[in-house]
């Protein structure tokens, strides 16, 4: 019946229900605490004198669900291994990541066209991740690139993997889907296409300091990985071998 929600497909149930039981318990009070000794006051910190504190642990959570709106066709694609971009009818302009309407204002915010798009495209802009959210850090060091996929007129951030030294502007791209989607970008990885060699000068390494200054730093990164997780750097690297 129109004006009603209804539920088409439903892969929600057991976080609903595993989140409920969470919010009955009243997980969010205190569970346990510590006492310890740590510097209190000015100066060194080696010199300065210490204190007792008392230190809570209260588990925190948040349910967090929103809707993608009319934009939900692109992310129920990654899913379905589909990428999907829309088209002005207007002035044939192409959205990857879509748009609903066209932001052209001769177009007076034209509804837009779904349409698939290849799974290739070429690298627009990328930074080298060295520190992240927690949600990320095992990931640590990454490549997050602004890809242009191919026929598309604005571009979208995918994670390319490839060794953080050898990513240029203009290389070329596969899209790949991986195993276990969820509906977010998170979903696609982009590979370098094979047979390209990075270019003398490329913006890295262009410049002798820019690609020594990122060397150092990828070896503060293969530290912290190791200390905090016990990863190891050859194991890093495995991780930017062609598949
Ligand atoms: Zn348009």
């Amino acid at each position: 019946m129109a004006g009603e929600v209804r539920v088409i497909e439903d892969k929600a149930t057991p976080i609903k229900k595993e989140w409920e039981e969470y919010a009955r318990k009243g997980n969010w009070t205190v569970k346990g605490y510590e006492i310890v000794r740590a510097p209190s006051g000015p100066g060194k910190i080696e010199e300065s004198p210490e204190a007792e504190y008392m230190v809570i642990y209260r588990p925190h959570g948040v349910l967090y669900h929103h809707s993608y709106g009319l934009v939900s066709k692109f992310f129920k694609g990654l899913i379905d291994r589909k990428f999907l971009g829309t088209k002005c009818p207007k002035c044939k302009t192409v959205y990857c990541p879509p748009r609903v309407h066209c932001w052209n204002p001769a177009c007076r915010v034209a509804e837009t066209k779904w349409i698939e798009l290849p799974l290739k495209g070429k690298v627009h802009t990328f930074s080298v991740m060295l520190f992240s959210a927690e949600a990320f850090l095992e990931m640590l060091p990454f490549v997050l690139g602004y890809v242009q996929i191919e026929g598309a007129d604005t571009a979208l951030p995918v994670q390319i993997v490839t060794a953080p030294t050898d990513v240029f502007v203009g290389q070329k791209v596969n899209i790949r889907f991986r195993e276990e989607r969820k509906g977010d970008l998170m979903d696609i990885y982009a590979l370098p296409a094979k047979g390209q060699t990075v270019p003398e000068d490329s913006c890295l390494h262009a410049n002798k300091k820019n690609i020594q200054d990122l060397n150092r730093d990828l070896e503060n990164t293969y530290e912290f990985l190791n200390k905090r997780f016990g990863i190891k750097k050859a194991d890093v690297k495995k991780r930017w071998k062609a598949k």
